[in-house]
C-alpha cells in the first residue's frame, strides 16, 4: 500500500505554496494539488520587502526593485515617497515554483464541495497529519464565499516608465481602487 504523505495541500497560490514550503522545510512529506498552473491568478506581482523576514526572495525571481510610490485621489497626486526599498515586483510563477520545490506537485483539480472529504473522482485524499485547503476566494465552495470582482489589464508600452515606482489611484467615481505596477513580467 502506498504511504500517505504527511500533508496534502489543495491549491498552489501564495497561501498553499507558503504552507508547503514551511512544512517541507521542516521535514514533512507534502503533496500539493493544483487545478490550474501554480500562481496563475491575476496579480500585480508586488511583494513588500518585509516578506524576507519569513522567506528569502531568490534574486532570479526579482524583476524590479520598488523604491518609491505615488498615491492619487481623483487624478491628483496626494502622497509620494521615494528613496527606500519598498519591495519587489517578482516573477510570481517562478517564485511559487521555488516554494514548491520540496513538495510533490500534482496538476489535478480536487473536489472540495465537502471540505471534510476532498476527492479526486471516487478517491478520497488522505494525509497522515492534515489536508490543508488553500483554494483562494474563488475556489471556495459557493456557500462560503462572497464574490469580489477584480479586473487586471496588462498594457504593453513603448513609453518610458519609471520601473521602480508603483502608483495607486483612488477614484471616488469607482468602488475600490486601482494600481499601476510598472512591470508584471508577462
Ligand atoms: C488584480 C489583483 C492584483 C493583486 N496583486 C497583488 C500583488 O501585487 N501582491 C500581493 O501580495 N497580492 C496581490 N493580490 C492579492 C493576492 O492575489 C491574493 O491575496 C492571493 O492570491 C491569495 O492567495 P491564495 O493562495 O489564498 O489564493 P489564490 O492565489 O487564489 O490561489 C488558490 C489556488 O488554488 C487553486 N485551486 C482552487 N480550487 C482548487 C481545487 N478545488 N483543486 C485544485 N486547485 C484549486 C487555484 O487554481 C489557485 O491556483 C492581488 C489580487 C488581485 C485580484
Amino acid at each position: 500500500m502506498e504511504e500517505k504523505p504527511d500533508f496534502i495541500v489543495v491549491g498552489a497560490g501564495p497561501a498553499g505554496a507558503a504552507f508547503a514550503y514551511y512544512a517541507s522545510s521542516s521535514g514533512y512529506r507534502v503533496e500539493v494539488y493544483e487545478g490550474s498552473e501554480p500562481g496563475s491568478k491575476p496579480c500585480g506581482w508586488a511583494v513588500p520587502v518585509q516578506i524576507e523576514k519569513y522567506v528569502k526572495v531568490p534574486g532570479d525571481t526579482v524583476l524590479t526593485e520598488i523604491r518609491g510610490f505615488r498615491v492619487y485621489l481623483d487624478g491628483k497626486l496626494v502622497h509620494e515617497h521615494y528613496g527606500s526599498l519598498w519591495g519587489y515586483i517578482i516573477d510570481k510563477r517562478l517564485f511559487i515554483t521555488r516554494l514548491l520545490e520540496g513538495s510533490t506537485l500534482y496538476k489535478r483539480y480536487v473536489d472540495i464541495s465537502n471540505p471534510y472529504s476532498p476527492r479526486i473522482g471516487s478517491s478520497r485524499l488522505e494525509a497522515r497529519e492534515r489536508v490543508v485547503l488553500a483554494p483562494g476566494l474563488v475556489g471556495l465552495p459557493r456557500a462560503a464565499r462572497e464574490t469580489i470582482m477584480a479586473v487586471q489589464q496588462i498594457f504593453r508600452t513603448r513609453d518610458v516608465v519609471e520601473e521602480d515606482v508603483v502608483e495607486i489611484w483612488f477614484d471616488r467615481e469607482l468602488v475600490g481602487y486601482y494600481w499601476v505596477f510598472p512591470r508584471s513580467g508577462e
